[in-house]
């Protein structure tokens, strides 16, 4: 017998398989060692919000039924918390979700996707899975140039990515910069803002990007995550605010089903422990001066976060630096996988772990 095996999609092929953090338990078994800690996902370190555990405790008898596939509850409290309706709130499995909903939602194959470059990979992946083409904007001394932005739109431009701040590098556009782009950006081409970090800015000139979904601009899409700052990226919950039109196409390709009971009601209980995001924004702003302060003396050189990681030059070959710091318990992000083989995104942790994390940094630089 001959078989003929099934054939992909074209498009599909060149899709990189996503590169994600080394897991605690991971290293914990391959090196034989314990008490690891891991400054590699931007997690919170100090955990979920016990409000939000205890509403994991009284919703986990429920979890025999179907969760609620309008997120009636949580869709209300994101829409009162911003001033918005609910109809310009969509909420997704992760924002991770989202992009792609988006993707699905408006891009045809060959349609033109403008990404900033170092940033966020899911955008690209997004892309791919329609066949879109992703054309890349490189950054500007790490900050995403919306001006190169422009340059690179076209007739077959379809979506633009701002990741505010940008992952890996921490930094942000600022309010006259984008309200100046929004300007000069046709009105069919989405514009979306990903604000995965939006609770630890602390810069004054940051955009409030809501504000022009608020207002009507038609083609503002902002993205907001449960999994960072509110400490619940296992539950896998982020939302969209958007113009209704926008919501409502992507809503139908949204799974009846996609987020589940239990992450809607952690997020609820989270949203609302206002005391738990502020300790977590106080932390994160004391551990960022505390590692500014312990990379100078090392001589390594950073670029201001305003988010809850930093992204730095050590200028050593890092995934040998990556390796003997797992030796020693830790886990960092590498540059190397954002096309910067020196470069180190570390994720600001507890005040302990920070030096830590100093203590084992300096250790493998002076060996
Ligand atoms: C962490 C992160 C997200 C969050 O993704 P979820 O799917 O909500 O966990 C989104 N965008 C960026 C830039 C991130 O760093």
């Amino acid at each position: 017998m001959v078989f003929k095996k099934p054939i992909c999609r074209q498009e599909i092929l060149d899709i990189k398989p996503y590169v994600p953090g080394k897991p605690i338990e991971e290293v914990e078994r391959e090196f034989g060692i314990k008490q690891v800690i891991k400054l590699a996902s931007n997690e919170n370190p100090l955990g979920p919000s016990p409000k939000a555990v205890e509403a994991l405790k009284s919703k986990i008898k429920d979890i025999y039924m179907y969760p609620d596939g309008s997120c009636y509850y949580l869709k209300g409290a994101i829409a009162q918390k911003l001033g918005a309706e609910e109809e310009n709130i969509l909420v997704g499995n992760g924002s991770d979700e989202i992009i792609k909903l988006i993707s699905e939602a408006y891009l045809y194959p060959g349609d033109e996707v403008i990404i900033p470059k170092p940033s966020f990979s899911e955008y690209e992946f997004g892309a791919k899975v329609m066949g879109g083409k992703c054309v890349f904007s490189p950054l500007k001394d790490f900050r995403i140039d919306l001006f190169d932005m422009l340059e690179k739109l076209t007739s077959k431009t379809k979506m633009i990515y701002v990741c505010n701040p940008n992952n890996p590098t921490g930094t942000i556009v600022y309010r006259e910069e984008v309200e100046q782009f929004l300007n000069e950006v046709p009105d069919h081409i989405l514009v979306i803002f990903d604000e995965a970090y939006y609770e630890y800015v602390t810069d004054s000139h940051y955009p409030q990007t809501v504000n022009y979904v608020l207002e009507g601009r038609p083609n503002v899409v902002v993205l907001r995550t449960f999994s960072k700052i509110y400490g619940l990226a296992g539950l896998r919950v982020g939302y969209a605010v958007g113009p209704s039109s926008v919501i409502a196409d992507v809503d139908r390709v949204r799974e009846p089903f996609n987020v589940n009971m239990l992450a809607q009601a952690a997020a609820v209980a989270a949203l609302e422990d206002e005391e738990h995001v502020k300790r977590s924004f106080e932390i994160n702003n004391e551990g960022k001066s505390f590692l500014y302060d312990k990379f100078e003396k090392l001589g390594i050189k950073y670029w201001p976060t305003e988010a809850n990681f930093i992204w730095a030059d050590i200028g050593k070959n890092v995934k040998e630096v990556f390796q003997e710091m797992l030796r020693k318990g830790v886990i960092i992000r590498t540059g190397d996988i954002f096309g910067y083989n020196t470069f180190v995104r570390i994720t600001i942790g507890t005040p302990e772990q920070n030096k830590r994390l100093i203590e084992v940094l300096e250790e493998v630089l002076l060996a």
